[in-house]
């Protein structure tokens, strides 16, 4: 008798995690698309923008889950480059697992795609089709080849030759600081600095002429492999 309760009590937990995995799984995915897809539209004239060179198909929706600010689990999608999408994936599946805080993982295109916008309202993102200043090159957020986590907190930082502070978004100043402690702060012992770096992403907090501290991106060996 006994032994048949014991067999009950382990398909039964084996039921319930076996649940718990599909459910996790189930959550985290990888979809493909095309200009006929529902995804298309919603990104068609915003981070997708009219002059955008880069074909769709270059392109992969992802969904995950993520912690908010208050611990409550929230759903969270992505554009990126289909190069990067089973690297954010694993990032963000460790990421939830840890209860990492991530406060909004919302499509920058709700934000009009807007950076300043998404960034002020701590945004994390990554494709946001654009040209670099002056350029015909394509940046890295314009391939979806970078991603941005946490901005609000983690603010890009740029002192000018004139002597000009440039902090975005707007709103962040009170994080330019870096020797202060505060919570959400990216640095080299932050879990999701470990994950991107782990997955061979660089970080913009490592750069010399100016630190943009939410920032990860795939090095320019690999866009020119990928692009040029
Ligand atoms: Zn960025």
């Amino acid at each position: 008798m006994k032994k048949k309760v014991f067999i009950c009590v382990i398909i039964l937990l084996c039921g319930y995690f076996g649940f718990v995995a599909y459910m996790f799984n189930s959550n985290f995915y990888i979809k493909e698309f095309t200009k006929s897809d529902e995804i298309f539209q919603k990104i068609k004239g915003k981070s997708y923008k009219d002059d955008c060179i880069v074909p769709v198909s270059e392109l992969r929706y992802v969904h995950i889950f993520h912690r908010d600010f208050k611990g409550r689990v929230r759903k969270g999608e992505l554009i990126v480059n289909k190069h990067i999408a089973q690297d954010v994936l694993e990032i963000f599946k460790q990421l939830y697992k840890a209860g990492y805080e991530i406060e909004s993982v919302r499509l920058i295109d709700e934000f009009n795609a807007d950076d300043e916008i998404s960034m002020e309202n701590n945004n994390s993102s990554s494709f946001n089709f654009r040209f670099i200043t002056h350029s015909k090159k394509v940046s890295k957020h314009g391939y979806g080849l970078a991603i941005d986590i946490n901005p609000l907190y983690n603010p890009y930082y740029k002192k000018t030759d004139v002597g000009e502070e440039i902090v975005e978004p707007i709103n962040a100043k009170e994080y330019v600081d870096r020797t202060k402690d505060f919570k959400h702060k990216i640095d080299e012992n932050d879990l999701a600095y470990k994950l991107f770096i782990k997955h061979g992403f660089e970080w913009g907090g490592d750069w010399k002429s100016c630190k943009d501290y939410q920032h990860f991106e795939v090095s320019d060996d690999v866009v020119d492999k990928l692009y040029n």
